[in-house]
């Protein structure tokens, strides 16, 4: 592969007046600032699916995801990066002009394709596979958001990646991450330490159903000849009360709490994922979830290109 900069994840301390009454000590991993374009979970979970695909001399990659897709955005940004062709299947019809995540794909050589929502629907089947088989030549098909084996064994490198020394990924009792398929919670489950727990927030309205798929994506890997970092019991639950009504709702006081949060600790929040997840992680410290001395570690997966192309719906939805 070309030789490319992509930085390991900062961490950034949180100084809160509610953290500091409860004496807990609260970090993020910068996930989002490792590279402009390639960054946040959707890095590690293209990681080992372009490893897989170069090592099977695959030159091009096909793969699926919603109008704002983040992992659209960083599979067309990885895959010009990388050397590879790419074609993104997009749900829905097309609509012109392209919002600001698919222009951008195009700009990094992504052909795009749109499927109707019925053919969408049959993106895991072996008939619609062979139909793009047939339809593309050979390409290495890699499922939407990135989420199959190799995505969790990218996502086991997170915490361990980011760490200066492999003692001080021991030193957070909590590991907070926002959920959409669990394939960011599967790896980091996997690659706790005794005593460490992941705290997983569902940004779907319903999240419990998640908990089957995180017990089958866990005993899938574990099944599979792919490494585990640690043999330790994969330790994690679901909170499921901060979704804001469903994938991509939002509402002011959610929209409010994420231009606070980025003028208090100069962390900017997407509103689609993480700004669910800090606002869950803040609320539980104010309700004493937490426990005097925890250290907590809350995962800023990125997805900021999102913001950009919500920006339009929220100036109409918002005073603020
Ligand atoms: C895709 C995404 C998630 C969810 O990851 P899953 O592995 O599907 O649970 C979380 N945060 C951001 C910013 C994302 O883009």
């Amino acid at each position: 592969m070309h030789v490319v900069n992509i930085f390991p994840p900062p961490i950034q301390q949180i100084t809160s007046e509610i953290a500091r009454h409860t004496g807990v000590d609260m970090y993020v991993l910068r996930l989002d600032l490792m590279h402009p374009s390639v960054n946040g979970n959707k890095w590690f979970k293209l990681k080992y699916n372009l490893l897989e695909a170069k090592e099977k001399n695959f030159t091009t990659l096909l793969t699926f995801g919603g109008a704002y897709s983040n992992h659209i955005y960083a599979t067309a940004a990885a895959g010009n990066l990388f050397g590879f062709r790419t074609i993104g299947v997009i749900r829905g019809e097309e609509r012109l002009p392209l919002n600001p995540t698919l222009s951008f794909a195009v700009q990094q050589g992504m052909q795009l394709v749109y499927l109707n929502r019925e053919m969408y629907r049959q993106r895991n089947t072996a008939a619609l596979e062979e139909y793009l088989q047939q339809q593309f030549g050979q390409v290495f098909i890699i499922p939407e958001g990135g989420s199959n084996l190799n995505g969790v064994r990218g996502c086991t490198e997170i915490i361990a990646d980011a760490m200066p020394t492999a003692g001080y990924a021991y030193a957070f009792d909590h590991i907070c991450v926002a959920c959409g398929t669990a394939t960011t919670l599967a790896g980091i489950a996997l690659s706790l330490h005794e005593g460490q727990r992941a705290i997983a927030f569902p940004v779907l309205k319903n999240g419990a159903f998640l908990a089957q798929d995180i017990e089958s994506l866990l005993t899938n890997y574990l099944a599979s000849s792919l490494p585990t970092p640690y043999s330790s019991p994969a330790s994690w639950e679901l909170v499921c009360d901060y979704h804001f009504g469903g994938y991509a709702k939002v509402n002011n006081e959610l929209l409010f709490f994420s231009q606070q949060f980025k003028e208090e600790h100069d962390v900017p929040l997407d509103y689609v994922y993480t700004a669910k997840m800090f606002y869950g992680v803040m609320d539980l410290l104010k309700q004493g979830f937490f426990s005097k001395g925890d250290r907590l570690l809350l995962l800023h997966t990125g997805g900021l290109q999102g913001n950009v192309g919500m920006e339009g719906r929220l100036q109409r939805f918002s005073k603020i």
